[in-house]
């Protein structure tokens, strides 16, 4: 079925809105996203060029190692503490956020820019660079992603 061509809140034309930046953040990740494709009517109604959109970009920014780190080790379920994955030894409380970008095309639409920012925490014994904890920016993604959709107004189509 084709995608409508008019907005389904107001029913003016629907036309290609690029939108930059575009930004988001849960927990210790925050994701910026420049030159991001999405629809927008006369009357400042936003949506997604295609359904399945949101979900086509979150298996882009999550999918492969992005950060290209190491990982340390998650100790406790409460009270968690934070070990180097090389040594063992703790971690210190808080890491250096830094940016980690590339560029991502989802079918059908021009490419974006996407931004990843995590601490990145530096062993002070062995001095082996690495992100807290495997899985975690997967595990937060999709939260930051919807908080940057929802920044922007941009609803998902009914
Ligand atoms: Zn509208
Ligand atoms: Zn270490």
């Amino acid at each position: 079925m084709a995608e409508s061509t008019n907005c389904k809140l107001c029913d003016t034309p629907l036309g290609l809105k690029i939108i930059s930046p575009l930004a988001g953040e849960e927990g210790v990740l925050k994701i910026s996203i420049t030159d991001f494709p999405g629809l927008e009517c006369e009357r400042g109604h936003r949506q997604f060029v295609s359904r399945d959109f949101p979900m086509q970009l979150l298996e882009q920014v999550t999918g492969g190692d992005k950060v290209g780190l190491p990982a340390g080790r998650k100790q406790g379920l409460i009270f968690k503490k934070y070990h180097c994955g090389k040594c063992g030894e703790l971690l210190g409380a808080d890491g250096e956020p830094r940016p980690f970008g590339f560029d991502v095309t989802v079918a059908g639409a021009t490419k974006m820019h996407v931004e990843l920012a995590v601490p990145v925490y530096k062993c002070a014994s062995c001095g082996q660079e690495q992100v807290r904890e495997a899985g975690e920016i997967e595990g937060l993604a999709p939260a930051a992603l919807a908080h940057a959709f929802q920044a922007a107004g941009i609803k998902p189509q009914a």
